[in-house]
């Protein structure tokens, strides 16, 4: 066929359409609660976020709203607002979830997934541009993550972040309920299309939402309707088994309740959780104990935070015994290892408790966290110790103890100078890295150096987690610890 321009042009100008009235049909489309006969309401909604001058803005016709949306505006604050006009309002979203629910879990949790990637709730191009890879250890496979969008905070970072937020009035904090449809802005997420999930676990309101910057595969952060402290107790075990008898998909756990050891959102009761199946969760058993109960299964597993796995099918006794374990470790005092629950009225002890259903079994595991701090350590005996510190000097929180390093991303820049170092390559190490780097190039045999390095970064994160473990390398006292459960 001949080439004919007037007809390519024709092409163009079919597949361009006008962007106002292409959002305008989605947000009717996407919200129950409007009709066609809004649609001049919606434009004008829309004109007045964008500006007139938009009225006759073009765009290609595939492009998502997304695209769409970041072709119209380039504010994150006005973006922000279109992306809330294009989701359900909370009550249409909540009825629709559990909708779906009603017939599968999954779907229900692939739609809301979904949604917070098509509203840009979830930052996936931030997430996308973080390094990852998985490096064998003495506890099997440990994943590595650079995470290219959060920034590093120290425990004086996290503690100054407390006493900076104590002044905020509304929303208390950035995990509040009251973050549902905020509009934020100047020192403060954007939260106009951010809708929570509303469920209950053991007969009281909880929220739940993904985490904008998730660490892993649908990476859920669930949270208390009441702004409370953080504070694990037995409730804690029956809100976790509540949870996965919901959405047995997920797994569900606690940051310990505690600085230091703790996450850094201390001010307000939340858990983590999520689809991804944790390297602490393939970890093998060292022993097995004998408890109460014949029909839990308890052992001690290989894996450098100390840790207690409990399994079984009859709930009730796994929160049972879960709550004595909890129990004898507040108490718990060793003086040689420099473990002490309690001093001047303060607790030191914590744990990290996290539930898994699979078919009708239960599965916790409970890790024994201890935040004391000495002259040597000043930063916390069970804390990342100063040698690691130019790897990673933030507290190792509930993710990463459980095998998932979420390491900063000035390393990016840091590790490709250490390379050269090793290479002797002209370069402008960080002298942080020095003496690490130095040891390095004593092992170094011309094997590929990005591999190596991966390697010796999860070699670095398996000896940092082995500094949180109170109990590391002290197997006999661990046995004593775990002897008392045999009544
Ligand atoms: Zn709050």
């Amino acid at each position: 066929m001949a080439y004919n321009p007037s007809q390519w042009i024709w092409c163009i100008v079919l597949a361009k359409i006008n962007a106002i009235n292409f959002l305008t049909d989605k947000i009717i489309q996407n919200n129950s609660s409007y009709e066609p006969r809004d649609q001049y309401y919606i434009k004008n909604k829309l004109l007045a976020l964008v500006g007139d001058s938009l009225v006759s803005f073009e765009i290609e016709d595939s492009l998502s709203t997304k695209d769409c949306t970041k072709d119209l505006t380039s504010d994150p604050l006005v973006q922000s607002q279109i992306f809330d006009l294009l989701t359900p309002i909370p009550s249409e979203f909540n009825r629709k979830f559990w909708n779906l629910y009603s017939t599968d879990s999954v779907k229900a949790t692939d739609y809301f997934h979904q949604l917070s990637i098509d509203n840009d709730y979830l930052q996936i191009d931030q997430i996308a541009k973080n390094i990852k890879f998985s490096s064998m250890t003495d506890y099997g496979e440990l994943e590595i993550t650079i995470n290219m969008s959060k920034p590093e905070k120290t425990t004086k970072d996290i503690i100054a972040n407390a006493a900076a937020s104590k002044s905020r009035t509304y929303p208390l904090c950035q995990l509040c309920f009251e973050n549902e449809g905020y509009l934020g802005g100047t020192n403060y997420s954007l939260r106009s299309q951010h809708r929570l999930l509303r469920l209950n676990l053991n007969h009281s309101e909880w929220g739940m939402q993904y985490s904008p910057y998730e660490y892993f595969n649908e990476h859920i952060i669930v949270i208390s309707k009441e702004h409370r402290p953080m504070h694990i107790s037995s409730a804690t075990f029956t809100n976790l088994l509540d949870f996965v008898d919901l959405f047995p998909q997920y797994f569900l756990g606690s940051n310990a309740g505690i600085p230091i050891v703790g996450g850094s959102m201390l001010g307000h009761e939340h858990y983590q959780g999520g689809e991804h199946l944790f390297p602490v969760e393939k970890a093998n058993d060292l022993y097995g104990f004998e408890t109460a109960f014949d029909d839990v299964t308890a052992s001690v597993i290989n894996w450098p935070v100390s840790t207690i796995r409990l399994i079984s099918k009859n709930r009730e006794h796994l929160e049972e015994l879960a709550n004595q374990i909890n129990d004898a470790w507040n108490q718990y005092d060793n003086e040689e290892l420099q473990i002490k629950a309690e001093s001047d009225g303060i607790q030191h002890h914590s744990i990290n408790p996290i539930a898994r259903k699979n078919g009708s079994e239960y599965t916790l595991l409970i890790m024994l966290r201890d935040n004391n701090t000495s002259v040597t350590y000043p930063d916390g005996i069970f804390h990342v110790h100063p040698e690691y510190q130019h790897i990673k000097q933030e507290n190792i929180g509930l993710i990463e103890a459980m095998g998932l390093a979420i390491l900063p991303p000035r390393l990016k820049i840091e590790l490709a100078e250490v390379k050269k170092y090793i290479m002797e390559e002209p370069n402008s190490i960080a002298s942080i890295h020095l003496d690490w780097a130095n040891s390095l190039k004593e092992s170094y045999t011309n094997q590929n150096m990005d591999e190596f390095i991966d390697q010796n970064l999860g070699q670095v994160f398996a000896e940092i987690l082995e500094n949180t473990g109170v109990f590391v390398n002290h197997e006999d006292q661990f046995k004593l610890f775990t002897k008392q459960f045999n009544a």
